[in-house]
């Protein structure tokens, strides 16, 4: 196999009348029906002048036609271009003309920023959803190679990058991942997390894809849906922390105290750092293990994942997966045991698209730096400390901000924190922005006693907000680097 569109040919041969794709309107989709319908936008696709090497950006939420978008765009050789329809009109301008793109789709039929995004683009009516549609022109400088998705970053510590993932990446992401989960056919995955990112698109939905499984896209998280196709019999749950933060939160509220009567077999956290107190609580809600996996959007997702049992108070992300390298570069100066953390393997990016030096920066050697600061312990797992650009170096000691997030995250009051450093007369101060259960439930000296309690002097953090909600990213991962500029008015 070679080609990312071949894992849905292979189980319309194989399993034609199992589902393959629940929309988020409820209808559900064999695979043999999910195999037409790819290849009817293939068609579509090709007669806007897609073609091998042109990208095909994709602005649009999870429904149906942004997996067969994108797997049409495999059938061609063109690159799907994925992005969030609830990115700023700016955003998507920037991330447009960097792309280039033959031709744009809006599924504005599902998303109404994504209908704002169109403007005036004329609308076609496909079997899989109303799109609307701006053409291009196709790129003089057209790049050839085998990338089936150009795929942005988060965008955590700055702009969003184009991180071009092959065919041969995806494949092998999709099999490590169906493999970590152990999914079967017979699983029906709750896909709640965004395919404009790297884990909603490698390990949800390729990894699905592999084995056959069912996943029931999910347009905009929220926890009491989340609840309700649980009890339903959603099996597996891909999520990132903040979910698992809001449905506990959502519990809490309504008085359910766990899980009961539900299929549920799988739940794991990823893409953002996972704290030891969501983590227990999270256990004892679903009552089954909650799993920590690790990677980003340069390493197709991913690079370790644990498989502990339920209790295991592990927080590391795992050992690497099967034929990943991990290693550490301790030139950084970090504390004695910690380093950059780098992978090698088929899970690396070709390259960031368009920006040659970044990309020798980032990969030598074959060698990805993720620029996440780790340690590995004795039994071979993997720990992540912090990113090394976020690391705070106070009174001349190393703070990692998810450190400090944990420790203010154990008190009952608190649903999320971000916390970063801000220069201050030669040393760094230490901000923290917590959200509360409710308004007015904590206060910041309350807190700031709190975090005394647990951590030693120069962890503490100097300055306490308490704030209704932090800048997120679709994935609902925090956008640190936006924190100083949204909260211009408390910070001064
Ligand atoms: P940008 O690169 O644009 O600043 P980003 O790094 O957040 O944004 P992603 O590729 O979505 O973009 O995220 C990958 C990063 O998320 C990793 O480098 C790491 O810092 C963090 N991360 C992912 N999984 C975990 C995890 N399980 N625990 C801790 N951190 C994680
Ligand atoms: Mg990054």
């Amino acid at each position: 196999m070679t080609r990312i569109h071949e894992l849905i040919d292979r189980n319309a041969a194989q399993r034609p009348d199992r589902p393959a794709i629940r929309d988020c309107d409820g209808a559900t989709y064999t695979w043999a029906e999910y195999a037409a319908l790819v290849a009817e936008a293939a068609a579509l696709l090709e007669s806007y002048g897609a073609a091998p090497g042109e990208r095909v950006l994709i602005v649009a939420e999870n429904c149906l036609a942004l997996p067969v978008l994108i797997n049409a765009c495999s059938r061609l050789g063109a690159w799907a271009v994925p992005i969030n329809a609830r990115m700023s009109a700016a955003e998507v301008a920037r991330i447009k003309a960097h792309a280039a793109p033959v031709v744009t789709f809006y599924c504005g039929h599902i998303s109404r920023e994504a209908q704002a995004h169109a403007g005036a683009a004329p609308e076609v009516a496909t079997a899989f959803g109303t799109l609307q549609v701006e053409v291009g022109s196709p790129d003089p400088e057209r790049v050839d190679g085998d990338p089936a998705i150009l795929l942005y970053t988060t965008g955590t510590t700055g702009d969003p990058k184009g991180v071009m993932l092959s065919h041969g990446n995806l494949l092998f992401a999709a099999k490590a991942s169906a493999d970590l989960r152990t999914l079967t056919e017979a699983d029906h995955v709750y896909g709640a997390l965004p395919l404009t990112h790297v884990f909603g698109v490698a390990s949800m939905l390729m990894a699905s894809a592999h084995v056959g499984a069912m996943v029931e896209l999910v347009t905009r998280f929220d926890p009491a849906k989340l609840y309700q196709a649980l009890v339903n019999g959603a099996n597996v749950l891909p999520a990132v922390p903040q979910m698992h933060a809001l449905l506990m939160a959502h519990a809490e509220k309504t008085g359910i105290s766990r899980l009961e009567g539900a299929r549920l077999r799988y739940v794991s956290s990823g893409a953002a750092p996972l704290d030891p107190a969501w983590k227990r609580k999270a256990e004892a809600f679903y009552g089954i293990a909650l799993q920590n996996g690790y990677g980003m959007t340069e390493s197709t997702a991913g690079v370790s994942g644990t498989r502990n049992a339920i209790g295991d108070p592990d927080i590391s992300v795992g050992p690497p997966l099967p034929g990943v390298e991990v290693a550490l570069d301790h030139s950084l100066g970090a504390d004695a045991d910690v380093g950059e953390v780098l992978t090698k393997g088929p899970h690396v990016m070709l390259g960031y698209f368009r920006n040659p030096q970044a990309t020798a920066q980032t990969v030598q050697d074959g060698w990805l730096r993720t620029g996440d600061l780790g340690r590995i312990d004795e039994a071979g797992r993997l720990h992540i400390v912090g990113r090394a650009k976020e690391l705070i170096i106070r009174g001349g000691f190393n703070v990692y901000p998810p450190e400090v997030e944990a420790a203010l995250n154990d008190h009952p009051d608190i649903v999320q924190t971000a916390v970063i450093g801000r220069a201050a007369n030669g040393d760094e101060d230490i901000l923290a922005f917590a959200v509360p259960r409710a308004p007015g439930v904590v206060s910041a000296s309350d807190l700031k006693a709190f975090a005394a309690e647990r951590l030693t002097g120069y962890k503490r953090p100097t300055h306490v907000f308490i704030v209704d909600a932090l800048p997120a990213a679709a994935t609902g991962k925090i956008l640190k680097h936006r924190l100083l500029t949204h909260f211009a008015d408390l910070v001064q």
